[in-house]
């Protein structure tokens, strides 16, 4: 059986909610605007999701919107926001954006948007001072990646979020990678505006959700019917949004002590892989991390032929770096922390989920010192 460490990329989808979707891509195949009976009771559903992916970040049901995912939430959220008010044209990012909020801001910058990114330490805790310092009259949003996708390093959203209201600043959460695996309570947590997906919940891929909160001003992106509050025209994708409420729902009963377990794994291979290899060095340990994340570099090495040789071997991860032109290049994340680009080349992110057990962790460190030896040719302790 491969042993599949790529859960920052997509998780499996749980059985109970390919069962709920089962129906809905079949006999249950009614419009949820339809008035009549059968077209209601797919609405109905549709707003049990919604309330079961309301529950997972405490929010209303009525705040919740229904996209095709992250990337479709966050443009909606940036752009949307950006549209709303025409005479505020600042954006600030960080430097560790998932590509969704990167190229977008990019864009924006291309089509007269004045965009700043925000630095990160060399263990990939937003420079909050430089934040503040960034914030001007113009500033219309400030954008951030809750948790990173690479490294799994949570940033400090409350003093984001305290930040921005002293400035009267709107803030919008990449919570793609966090839902799910730290608590996320929006009564708790004032960012009016916040990111979810789930296919990187164990739902299915082209559903996500745009947190709205209150009375948050927001143009849409497309126009058309009058679904999703006017800001997410078109039929909805009822059977994936049927599949993202139950995984919601999962993900918000998984309680600390199987969120502890994943850490506990997570933190045993990262320890024993230091302990194996030593040209291993764990990225993004000092500051908060996700439960499930470890990105790894091995000094000197190529993250491609490491991946190959794994995935030969039935084990799937992810490099920490981003092929260009044939190339491999220490991705924009490593970068900006600094990482040493002999460490930063080598960077291998595993990232786990509930369902990894001790056995495919044992399997993959053995694995792993072995494809380590026959690259390096160097002996390991
Ligand atoms: N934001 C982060 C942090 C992500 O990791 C991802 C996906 O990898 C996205 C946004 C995009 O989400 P989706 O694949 O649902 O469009």
């Amino acid at each position: 059986m491969p042993i599949y460490l790529d859960n920052n990329a997509s998780t499996r989808p749980l059985d109970g909610v390919v069962e709920a979707m089962k129906p809905l891509l079949g006999a249950e195949y009614a419009n949820p605007s339809s008035l009549h009976r059968f077209g209601q009771q797919v609405r109905y559903k549709v707003e049990c999701a919604r309330e079961q992916v309301a529950g997972l970040i405490n929010a209303d049901p009525k705040e919740i919107i229904f996209t095709s995912g992250g990337t479709e939430s966050i443009n909606l959220a940036i752009r949307g926001v950006l549209a709303a008010q025409p005479a505020k044209r600042h954006l600030i990012t960080s430097a560790v954006e998932h590509s969704a909020v990167g190229r977008l801001a990019a864009q924006l910058a291309r089509e007269g948007c004045r965009v700043d990114e925000v630095r990160v330490d060399c263990e990939g805790r937003l420079d909050l001072a430089e934040l503040e310092e960034k914030v001007t009259e113009d500033t219309a949003l400030i954008s951030v990646i809750h948790a990173n996708n690479e490294t799994g390093v949570i940033i400090d959203a409350e003093r984001v979020c305290e930040i921005a209201a002293r400035h009267g600043v709107r803030v919008h959460l990449d919570a793609v990678q966090s839902a799910g695996k730290v608590a996320v309570n929006v009564r708790e947590l004032p960012a009016p505006l916040l990111s979810l997906s789930a296919h990187k919940i164990h739902g299915p891929k082209g559903a996500g959700a745009l947190y709205v909160r209150g009375r948050t001003r927001l143009t849409p992106l497309t126009f058309g019917g009058r679904q999703e509050r006017d800001l997410r025209p078109g039929t909805e994708n009822v059977p994936a949004i049927i599949g993202f409420g139950i995984a919601a729902e999962e993900a918000a009963a998984l309680g600390p002590e199987r969120i502890d377990s994943i850490r506990h794994l997570r933190d045993d291979f990262e320890a024993r892989v230091q302990a194996a290899i030593s040209i291993a060095k764990v990225i993004g340990t000092e500051g908060e991390r996700v439960c499930n994340t470890s990105n790894i570099g091995f000094e000197r090495l190529q993250a491609e032929a490491i991946l190959i040789l794994l995935s030969e071997r039935g084990i799937y991860a992810s490099a920490g770096a981003a092929c260009s032109s044939g190339s491999l290049e220490p991705s924009h994340v490593l970068r900006a922390m600094g990482i040493d680009p002999q460490l930063a080349h080598g960077a291998i992110r595993f990232s786990l989920s509930r369902f990894t057990t001790e056995a495919e962790i044992d399997q993959t460190l053995a694995v792993l010192v072995e494809v380590i030896e026959r690259l390096s040719g160097m002996v390991t302790t």
